[in-house]
């Protein structure tokens, strides 16, 4: 009981309408009507959060606690952590603890650049930050006597660039939350790709020199993503910093050696010498320019060097203060001279005993990459099920989109439900709004498949997709989604049907004709209308409605297609509600498999 004499309930950040009745001792539809006279309106099964779930509560006569929920570990992916793989030949007598190399992730404009800026100033060794002139993509502190390295590119665009090509530079993330914004959409994303990298994550939590910092609702939020902070009994530590005030920045450096100390980072400066590129580029008057994160081994000036398709013999090795080195061991990011051509970022490299060598690796690896992409292999539902099947995966991975928040909760605690069987579900990120890139690059570093609801991929994603092989489901009908996966796990799934979309039409103008109903006027803009074409018609960005076409004329002639830059008369099957500024977008469905 509460002082004013009322009970004290505990509850989860997101609760179904089942679930909170039961707590309460009330029945559903009790709070079913609560819920209603407060504007909203919810079934039994859909989830409300914390602070819906109070109103009702204390309207019921509770008042509410926030439960501590138990920390929400990330699922194993299947992945081991890239360095471990690295290592995984050395001998184990030779291993020693390397410095743990750092990136920084999180939402645009919450303090990234700003952080990076500032650790560099108060921490380079001999604190010669201010003659470092150039940025070659990383630098290395010292804090206390350890050396760390930090990539310099923030963003996660880069991290997950680098993990779709088969490598990763960073041990440790640092998510920047800045304290006035807290989690924002690209946040969550950065969440979900060190998750899905199995990366740990130590938050910055910046800006709180800010009268708008708000700790409190910061640290409440990243426990809703399953970062529960550490002052909480959580495994995330939470870093209170101001970028820009230059404000417990050595704390931050505390906590990712306390990171790196509990992960024993290693690597054998005697083994092979292997590592990522971080970043080439040509220079008119030194020719190929690369940044080299060395991994495992040691790099020396003369040695051949291979990554990707290109080669050379070392000709001048630099660090990050421009330099010159001889050797660089493991977690030393240096400048090389010398490459053929350019690599990409993201590309492994590798030494090899001499140029013959180096040639004849290219000339093997240009043979499978033409081979590779005659065949690329396509993430899809069923693709992942034989794997799942064969032993090769132990789970499926799923990224989800969805059209609102209010859809993905369901969506995402079914989806969950059904992974309890041999094969589980990890659902690597889940958020509302359409397919994009960023989507598309997580699922194809990370094997996994799309799947949204009522969400379209906008076209860069849908054509990254296609190149990377990288399978999108989009359904209108919850059911149907749950369905396909459950048939995806016991192996029954049919071909996948795949939208395509044809051409778009903007409506000019819309013509009643008796008997027949309205007529949109449209105009085509892109690619072209077809008869048998199935078409969405949206309003201001929004799909409003889904059909078949009834009828397609081009100046009163009944016509199969109409191509781009005509225009013609639409007739939408069951919907007589077109207005002019809608957009008609005609697709057409596929058989894929
Ligand atoms: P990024 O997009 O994440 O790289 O963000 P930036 O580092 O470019 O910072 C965005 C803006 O936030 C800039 O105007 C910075 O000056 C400001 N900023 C960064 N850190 C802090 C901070 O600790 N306090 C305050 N008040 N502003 C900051």
């Amino acid at each position: 009981m509460s002082d004013n004499g009322q009970k004290i309930i505990e509850l989860p950040s997101m609760i179904t309408v089942r679930d909170l009745a039961q707590r309460m001792g009330a029945s559903p539809i009790q709070v079913i009507k609560v819920l209603m006279s407060n504007g909203v309106i919810a079934n039994i099964n859909q989830q409300v959060d914390f602070d819906t779930a109070s109103i009702v509560a204390s309207e019921l006569g509770f008042e509410t606690h926030q439960e501590m929920l138990e920390e929400e570990t990330p699922k194993e992916t299947g992945e081991i952590p890239f360095w471990r793989q690295i290592i995984s030949g050395e001998d184990p007598h030779q291993l020693v603890t390397r410095p743990p190399v750092v990136t920084i992730l999180g939402h645009v404009d919450h303090g990234k650049t700003t952080l990076l800026d500032a650790i560099r100033h108060t921490n380079v060794a001999g604190g010669e930050a201010g003659g470092i002139t150039q940025h070659i993509g990383a630098y290395q502190v010292e804090h206390k006597g350890h050396a760390i390295t930090f990539l310099d590119t923030p963003g996660h665009a880069a991290f997950t660039a680098m993990r779709a090509r088969g490598a990763q530079g960073a041990d440790i993330v640092v998510l920047v939350v800045a304290a006035n914004d807290g989690i924002m959409p690209q946040t969550r994303e950065a969440i979900a790709h060190a998750r899905a990298a199995r990366v740990p994550i130590i938050v910055a939590m910046n800006k709180i020199d800010l009268d708008g910092a708000n700790p409190d609702f910061v640290k409440r939020q990243l426990a809703d993503a399953g970062l529960i902070p550490d002052e909480w009994d959580g495994n995330t530590i939470v870093v209170p910093v101001s970028a820009k005030f230059r404000k417990n920045i050595e704390d931050l450096l505390e906590a990712i050696n306390l990171v790196a100390d509990s992960m024993e980072i290693q690597a054998n400066p005697k083994g092979r010498v292997i590592g990522t590129i971080i970043e080439a580029q040509v220079d008119r008057s030194k020719g190929v320019v690369a940044t080299l994160l060395v991994q495992n081994g040691t790099l020396e000036m003369g040695d051949v060097v291979i990554a990707g398709t290109a080669y050379g013999r070392i000709r001048a090795m630099f660090d990050f203060r421009g330099k010159k080195l001889h050797k660089a061991g493991p977690s030393t990011p240096v400048q090389i001279m010398g490459l053929s051509d350019v690599p990409q970022a993201g590309d492994l490299f590798q030494v090899v005993d001499n140029e013959k060598a180096a040639r004849e690796l290219v000339a093997e690896r240009k043979l499978q990459h033409q081979e590779s992409r005659a065949a690329a292999p396509k993430a899809t539902l069923e693709e992942l099920f034989s794997r799942v099947q064969s032993g090769e995966e132990r789970e499926l991975r799923l990224i989800v989109k969805a059209d609102v928040q209010g859809s993905l909760e369901p969506i995402v605690s079914s989806l969950n439900d059904l992974g309890k069987e041999e094969i589980s579900i990890n659902i690597l990120h889940a958020e509302a709004g359409n397919i994009g890139e960023n989507d598309v690059m997580l699922a194809a570093a990370s094997h996994a498949i799309i799947i949204g609801f009522n969400v379209q991929a906008d076209t860069p994603a849908r054509r990254l997709a296609e190149a990377e092989g990288v399978s999108i489901r989009t359904y209108e009908i919850i059911y149907r989604m749950i369905e396909d996966v459950e048939k995806a796990l016991k192996g029954m799934l049919e071909p996948e049907i795949r939208e395509v979309v044809v051409g778009q039409a903007d409506v000019l103008m819309v013509f009643h004709i008796s008997r027949v109903g309205n007529i949109a006027g449209c105009k085509v803009t892109q690619g072209e209308i077809r008869r048998n074409g199935k078409v969405r018609v949206k309003r201001n960005g929004e799909i409003i409605f889904t059909g078949d076409i009834s009828s397609l004329k081009h100046e009163k002639e009944d016509v199969r297609e109409v191509r781009q830059g005509y225009e013609c008369g639409i007739g939408v099957r069951n919907f007589d509600n077109i207005l002019a500024g809608d957009v008609i977008e005609c697709f057409i469905l596929e058989k894929n498999g």
